[in-house]
């Protein structure tokens, strides 16, 4: 793959691989590594969607923050994901209904849309040059997708939502030029952005806020037993009243209870070279797509006139040997129009999954809080999550309750056992996939 592409940075230092948003990333100064001993009122862990959110959250309150993050801004699955927002969780809320009941469900129905809107109103407060576009499609491989996403649009409508159409096969083709749906459905609440400069101009919003931010500033440990809780980096350490872990699954070892409650899940993207004219015909109103296979693909245009495309997951979270020979099938498949097309980024990102697919946040001790597990739908959740930590935080706790209650049951085999069994798990998934029941 040839990694010289005209017009963008040859660096792309980000995910240790070289990713298209890197490369067409806006410029931002290089954070300072934390040096000495510092004090914060709150200090964050990451700066991914959730400590940004969380961070500039606080921030906008007049609340004195600092933001550890072991490498650079957007490191994580947040500067490197399909870049949807996906409004809801990973799992249905009608799901989440027959699991915890009616007034949980909307309660959770509630705040669904919330963390897309935070998106939409920080761009246009901050101007964060980020392309963002409206629209989004969930499509159908198989009839019996069809109905669930037909009930799908009928949850959300139940709950609020009432702009989300059903649309047949001929109806679809005005969105993609694919014969491989049978139909789908269309959100306008649904988006697609460029992850990494939305995250940077959070990051810099934060810092005009008053926030300080250090990047390569690996907190390797957390010492919670005095009266405020102390992180310790390989240069300095913060001691703040309230510490706030947003590492999600690249945390490692630095809290290992917390590591032992979600799975890391790899899932691969790939972006054509530009495609000129091609790119409208095959993407012709710019939604956003995502299949309603249980391993799915997700695809956009980019603002470059690329084709986006992800897929395919390693439970554990491994980089497979080759991104592009997991991913460039079911490009084919989807669109043999691109079938000579040169692919010119190709990596890998992980993210955390829960057993229940819900997110987790709740509290370590009184002063520590956490959040993780978006289980592969985060981008909006994320920035949710943020400002429910913030306002508990700021001593608010009724929202962030509906969340912190909820069961958080840890993977069956452990860390050593729960890949291989949700591997196997999802083989049985795709197979009904497959034959369509
Ligand atoms: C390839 C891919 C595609 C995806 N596509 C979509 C999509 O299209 N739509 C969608 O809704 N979701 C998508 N997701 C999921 C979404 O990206 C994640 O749920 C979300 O980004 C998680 O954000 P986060 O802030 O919790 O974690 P992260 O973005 O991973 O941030 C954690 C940060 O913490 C830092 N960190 C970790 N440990 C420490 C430490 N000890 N000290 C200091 N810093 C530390 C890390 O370096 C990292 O920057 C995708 C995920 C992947 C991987």
């Amino acid at each position: 793959m040839d990694m010289a592409v005209p017009g963008l940075h040859q660096a792309a230092p980000y995910a240790g691989m070289p990713t298209w948003y890197a490369a067409s990333a806006n410029p931002a100064p290089q954070r300072p590594v934390l040096q000495g001993a510092q004090r914060a009122t709150v200090c964050v862990i990451g700066a991914g969607f959730t400590g940004l959110s969380v961070a500039l959250e606080l921030a906008e309150k007049g609340i004195d923050v600092i933001v550890l993050e072991s490498e650079r801004v957007g490191w994580g699955a947040s500067g490197r994901n399909g870049g949807q927002l996906i409004n809801g969780y990973s799992r249905g809320l009608d799901v989440l209904e027959a699991r915890h009941g009616p007034d949980v469900a909307r309660a959770l129905g509630a705040v669904a849309l919330e963390g897309a809107a935070i998106i939409r109103d920080r761009v246009a407060r901050y101007g964060i040059a980020c392309d963002l576009v409206d629209g989004g499609l969930g499509v159908a491989l198989t009839a019996k997708q069809m109905r669930g996403l037909e009930e799908e649009q009928q949850v959300w409508a139940a709950h609020g939502h009432a702009g989300i159409t059903v649309l047949d096969r001929e109806a679809l083709r005005a969105h993609v030029q694919s014969d491989r749906y049978v139909g789908g459905i269309l959100d306008p609440l649904r988006g697609h952005f460029h992850p990494l400069n939305y995250l940077l101009g959070e990051a810099a919003a934060f810092e005009q806020l008053g926030g300080r931010l250090f990047e390569h500033s690996r907190v390797t440990q957390v010492d919670d037993s005095g009266p405020r809780p102390r992180v310790v980096t390989a240069q300095g350490e913060v001691t703040a009243d309230t510490l706030v872990v947003c590492g999600n699954a690249y945390l490692g070892k630095t809290l290992p209870w917390l590591s032992g409650q979600i799975m890391p899940v790899s899932s691969q993207v790939v972006t054509t070279e530009p495609l000129g004219d091609l790119a409208a015909q095959l993407l012709p109103s710019n939604a956003c797509v995502e299949d309603a296979n249980y391993i799915l693909d997700y695809f956009r245009r980019t603002a470059d006139g690329r084709l986006l495309y992800g897929g395919g997951i390693v439970y554990g979270g491994q980089d497979p040997a080759s991104v592009e020979a997991k991913i460039r099938p079911g490009l084919i498949k989807t669109f043999p129009q691109l079938k000579d097309a040169k692919l010119e980024f190709a990596w890998s990102g992980t993210f955390a999954m829960t057993l229940s697919r819900m997110p987790q946040i709740g509290r370590l001790s009184p002063k520590v809080f956490y959040s993780h597990g978006d289980s592969g739908h985060g981008v909006t959740t994320t920035q949710l999550l943020g400002r429910l930590l913030g306002e508990a935080i700021a001593g608010q706790h009724a929202r962030f309750d509906v969340f912190a209650d909820l069961p958080h049951p840890p993977f069956p085999g452990g860390q050593r056992f729960r890949a291989p069994l949700s591997t196997l798990g999802s083989l049985w998934y795709t197979l009904r996939d497959r034959l369509g029941v």
